[in-house]
């Protein structure tokens, strides 16, 4: 999939870093976000901006006015419509290149069978471990790499599902931890978590650079450290126990 004169001026900085070949590897990408709010725009923003080749875009919320403290892909005057309607047409403005698929859906098990299978890398941008597990049981189903963050307040963390070769997510979490029914947020804590979810998916899909594999990464904004906590498979884990 060879690139075009304006993508090649486009994407110029970021070329001497990842080579042609790599920026045609972005090209051919199909990328599946599930969850456009505070870490889902700032991943979308990226990928898009770097010339990822499909974007699916799944959530069923619509803009609240709470949200814009944080999910900078929205203002004010989108208050009350879906999110993913406007982030795709904001997305598009920033990239015509890359195709935008908008699906406004709760992320239930059957949608994302569909939705995973048809993608090369997932990006776990959701709010709730119910939900984020079940995205979990997917990507391990189909053997797709799923990219995870999550946050609250001041903290955050990340991690890389590579299935049959990391634990997967149910493997550090036998039990669905409770989410807040309103988690307090920093509004930059989705801005580091995001982005550092946006370089691990360039790196997987260019294959360039090592990705967090085995590593749960920590962020404490508070005192401004990262930690790296060594996280193993578990044999007994319910979903990918079993697989070799
Ligand atoms: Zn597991």
């Amino acid at each position: 999939m060879s690139l075009n004169p304006e993508e090649l001026a486009r994407y110029d900085r970021q070329i001497s870093v990842i080579g042609v070949e790599g920026q045609e590897k972005l090209k051919k990408a199909r990328v599946l976000i599930v969850g456009v709010g505070g870490l889902g725009s700032i991943v979308s923003l990226y990928l898009v901006a770097a010339g990822v080749g499909e974007l699916v875009l799944l959530d069923e919320g619509v803009v609240e006015l709470s949200n814009l403290n944080r999910q900078i892909l929205y203002d004010t005057s989108d208050i009350g419509k879906p999110k993913v309607t406007v982030a795709s047409e904001k997305l598009r403005r920033l990239n015509p290149w890359v195709s935008i698929k908008p699906i406004q859906a709760r992320a239930s098990e059957e949608i994302l069978d569909k939705l995973v299978g048809e993608v090369d890398l997932v990006i776990d941008a959701l709010d709730n471990w119910e939900s984020r597990l079940v995205l979990n049981k997917v990507c391990v189903k189909h053997n797709k790499p799923l990219v995870h963050a999550g946050i609250q307040g001041f903290y955050g963390q990340l991690m890389v599902v590579v299935p049959r070769v990391t634990p997967c997510l149910q493997c550090i979490v036998p039990r669905t931890p409770l989410t807040p029914s309103k988690i307090p947020v920093l509004p930059p804590t989705p801005g580091v978590l995001g982005s550092l979810q946006a370089n691990e998916a360039l790196k997987i899909i260019t294959g360039i650079g090592k990705p967090a594999l085995n590593k749960l990464i920590v962020y404490d904004g508070l005192k401004m450290e990262f930690t790296v906590v060594n996280v193993y498979r578990n044999p007994n884990c319910p979903i990918c126990g079993d697989l070799k």
